[in-house]
């Protein structure tokens, strides 16, 4: 896909509209979904919020426990350090 630009004005308030026909195509921001801004190089990139382990932030094989999103390696880690507390 060709790179495409465009240009859109920052409200006062920090806001910025995503355009229709992006919106459209693009269904993770049609609006009241929850998004993830990454800082790289003095770019923000916009992308469909991934929920990350509460211990180290990753996004690979995540699962959900008491309400908190944890990662297969730290569960691992973990019931490591709980049998070696025994
Ligand atoms: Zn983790």
């Amino acid at each position: 896909m060709p790179r495409q630009i465009r240009n859109k004005i920052i409200s006062k308030s920090g806001g910025i509209t995503i355009p229709s026909d992006i919106r459209r195509e693009y269904t993770s921001y049609l609006g009241g979904e929850a998004v993830d801004l990454e800082i790289q190089d003095g770019k923000i990139i916009l992308s469909p919020h991934a929920p990350r382990c509460m211990f180290c932030g990753s996004i690979e094989d995540i699962r959900k426990f008491e309400g908190r999103h944890i990662c297969g390696i730290c569960i691992t880690r973990m019931a490591k350090e709980a049998k070696s507390s025994d």
